[in-house]
């Protein structure tokens, strides 16, 4: 499909060398593709299943045939092209080809190189500790191979080849995908809830059955997807992964509260993202509700509502009595009409994994939403390295469905994995496509795992000290904890680096406690907390456990753990002189020096820098500050004192004495 900026579907991408299963190896060598944009699909819409498949078949033989004719230049009878020469030979031979990483061995094998070599030229590059069968990623190997006077290519297996599908139709309106944002109490859950439970009373059977993190309502004005996971978490989960699914965002504000922190961030994370805010005003029954003071909140944070002239459409609604819920369904459907959002039915479905678990009797349970073609019980389906036949498609009410076009969430069952929040997924032609797609990804995935990237070329420049703070991440589900893990490593910089050594759905065990205690890292729990003897081992480790319920705290504190793991820098500050008249031993107290402050003055805790001869002597504290036989706290200028300095007997009359104060610098992270 063709998305333009905002996300929306313009047309449909055809690939002419279509992917066959068997072609595809072939396919991926040739690299010959075409790309054909429709953007006026008025192909007659095809029929059955197994009639599409047999057109496909046949297009792409005849394409085969045609791949294997000559290139226009060698034809018969033209003239046909001299042959290459030695040294385009030999710049051929001086190229790698690189599957994404590779193995330093297969590195200098490559090359015709001693492994040793391409080492050294690692250790160059500040790559350390490696062994030749550690792999490294494809721009460490350009840089390596470059050095050797050879070219890098990246001959990566191209998943789109074996799911991608040619056969869309004709693209028609579909439903948006909402999600609903603000701050928590605002009333996200309570506005969901009545705008769900109003529509489930007007004559849908079945009634409100289950949790599954997204359902479809119908409305007056056609029907809308709502996501009710958490909101932020999951929103920039799909984000980082890059799986934008929301069409509009529901801001949801409080009257009686308004803009809050999380509300801020939820203007930031949908402007990032491109996608238009609704703002629903709620609560707005309550007696001291202002929606007044928070329209002028909203319009600090550039939401400008229409009858301030500005673009923003703010709907006044109550949870509690349902005042303006239709309003703001109407609202949406204007807003949607706007964005003229379509999708086609036809082919292979693909979506997004919205929500994943595994039920201990009925398995792997994914809450998906599919947004391109049809999904039919009994197709293979590939959601990152899980895969599986579709057992059932259960809609929110529990229904049981045989087929589920764009914009429907539905929980599917018969994966054998659970995959994460915000994974693609993909309908392939069969096992054995699926098995081909995931065993590829698994040992991307493995190499990935035991590549070592090279500093880029900044990094080798100016190398930085920098201090990691690492963290065992725990959440209560899969999108918080993807969400979270991405907002903690976001907050790294130049001085301190955030490394989530390991981040995981459900509670804090012993075994995190360990992995904390072994890699030196701290425990952050998010809607969760120890279990079993977990605390016990925290306090005997010394591993620190926070937990939070609100992103923004746990986010704060990640900061302020950070800020501590930088050594404070002091800065001396001048604060007086005291000049050396006379020295006076004195049995218990040592020498004391008889002063007279000339400038500022020196007080009982003042560093002191001991001047002779314009040359600093010596740099310690004050032991004893008094004036005649009294100790006191500071003594100004024009005064005469009694001053020990610490461990320094050799002060000499004439000496003269700084007292200064250590300020400290509060560390920055930056
Ligand atoms: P969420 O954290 O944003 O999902 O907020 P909830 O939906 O859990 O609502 C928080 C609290 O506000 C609950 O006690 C609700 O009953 C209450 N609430 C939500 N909407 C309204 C409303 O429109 N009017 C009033 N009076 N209370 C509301």
């Amino acid at each position: 499909m063709v998305r333009n900026a905002s996300g929306v579907i313009v047309g449909v991408e055809k690939r002419r060398s279509g992917p066959s299963i068997k072609g595809f190896i072939q396919l991926n060598q040739t690299r010959a593709r075409q790309q054909v944009i429709i953007t006026d699909a008025n192909e007659e819409p095809q029929r059955g299943r197994a009639s599409q498949r047999k057109q496909r078949e046949e297009r792409i033989q005849q394409q085969g045939r045609k791949r294997k004719m000559p290139p226009r230049g060698m034809r018969r009878g033209q003239h046909q092209p001299s042959r290459v020469t030695t040294q385009e030979m030999s710049e051929a031979k001086k190229r790698i080809r690189v599957n994404e990483v590779i193995q330093i061995a297969d590195l200098a094998h490559q090359m015709g190189k001693k492994a040793g070599a391409i080492m050294r030229v690692l250790w160059g590059m500040g790559l350390r500790g490696l062994t030749i069968n550690n792999a490294i990623d494809f721009e460490t190997a350009e840089l390596v191979a470059g050095e050797f006077g050879y070219t890098a290519e990246n001959v990566a297996f191209q998943e789109d080849d074996l799911i991608t599908d040619d056969e869309r139709g004709e693209m028609l309106p579909r439903a948006p995908v909402v999600t609903m944002m603000g701050h928590v109490d605002h009333g996200k859950t309570s506005l969901l809830d009545k705008i769900r439970s109003a529509r489930v009373a007007e004559g849908e059977s079945g009634g409100i059955t289950q949790h599954i993190g997204a359902y479809k309502v119908s409305t007056d004005n056609g029907e809308v997807v709502f996501l009710d996971t958490p909101g932020h978490e999951a929103f920039s989960a799909m984000r980082s992964r890059g799986a934008n699914v929301t069409d509009v965002v529901v801001l949801v504000v409080a009257a009686d509260d308004g803009v809050m922190p999380t509300t801020v961030e939820a203007i930031k994370h949908a402007k990032k993202a491109s996608v238009p805010i609704i703002v629903a005003l709620n609560k707005i029954d309550k007696p001291d509700a202002n929606p007044g003071r928070v329209k002028q909140m909203l319009m600090e944070h550039g939401l400008v509502g229409e009858e301030f002239g500005g673009e923003t459409i703010v709907v006044e609604v109550s949870a509690k009595t349902g005042q303006g819920i239709d309003k703001l369904l109407e609202m949406l459907a204007l807003q949607t009409e706007m964005l003229d959002l379509k999708a086609s039915a036809h082919g292979r479905a693909e979506g997004v994994v919205l929500e994943a678990r595994v039920d201990k009797g009925r398995g792997p349970i994914a809450t998906i939403l599919v947004r391109g073609g049809t999904l039919h019980k009994g197709e293979i389906m590939v959601a990152n390295e899980a895969s599986g036949k579709v057992r059932a498609m259960l809609n929110d009410r529990g229904k049981i469905l045989r087929e589920v076009g764009p914009s429907t969430p539905v929980e599917v069952l018969g994966l054998d994995g659970a995959p994460s929040a915000g994974d693609r997924f993909n309908v392939v032609e069969n096992e054995k496509a699926a098995k081909q797609l995931i065993s590829h990804r698994r040992e991307q995935r493995r190499r990935k795992e035991s590549v070592v990237s090279g500093p880029s070329i900044k990094d080798l420049i100016k190398r930085k000290k920098t201090t990691a703070l690492k963290i065992v991440l725990r959440a209560d589900v899969d999108g918080s904890a993807e969400a979270l893990r991405q907002a903690l490593v976001e907050l790294s910089t130049a001085k301190v680096k955030v490394d989530v050594i390991f981040a995981g759905v459900g509670a804090i065990t012993q075994t995190d406690v360990k992995k904390a205690s072994a890699g030196d890292a701290v425990i952050i729990g998010f809607n969760t907390k120890p279990v079993g003897k977990a605390g016990q081992d925290a306090e005997a480790e010394k591993v620190q456990i926070f937990t939070y319920g609100v992103i923004y705290d746990a986010l704060d504190k990640t900061r302020e753990l950070m800020l501590g793991l930088l050594e404070p820098e002091y800065r001396e500050r001048e604060q007086g002189e005291a000049e050396v008249r006379a020295l006076f031993p004195i049995p218990r107290l040592g020498v004391v020096a008889g002063c007279r402050v000339v400038k500022g003055m020196v007080t009982r805790h003042s560093n002191i820098r001991v001047v002779r001869n314009g040359k600093i002597v010596h740099k310690g504290t004050v032991g004893s500050l008094r004036v005649f036989k009294d100790d006191v706290k500071e003594v100004r200028e024009g005064f005469e004192c009694g001053i020990v300095i610490k461990d320094f007997p050799e002060v000499e009359p004439m000496d003269i004495l700084q007292a200064f104060e250590l300020e400290t610098i509060p560390p920055t992270l930056d």
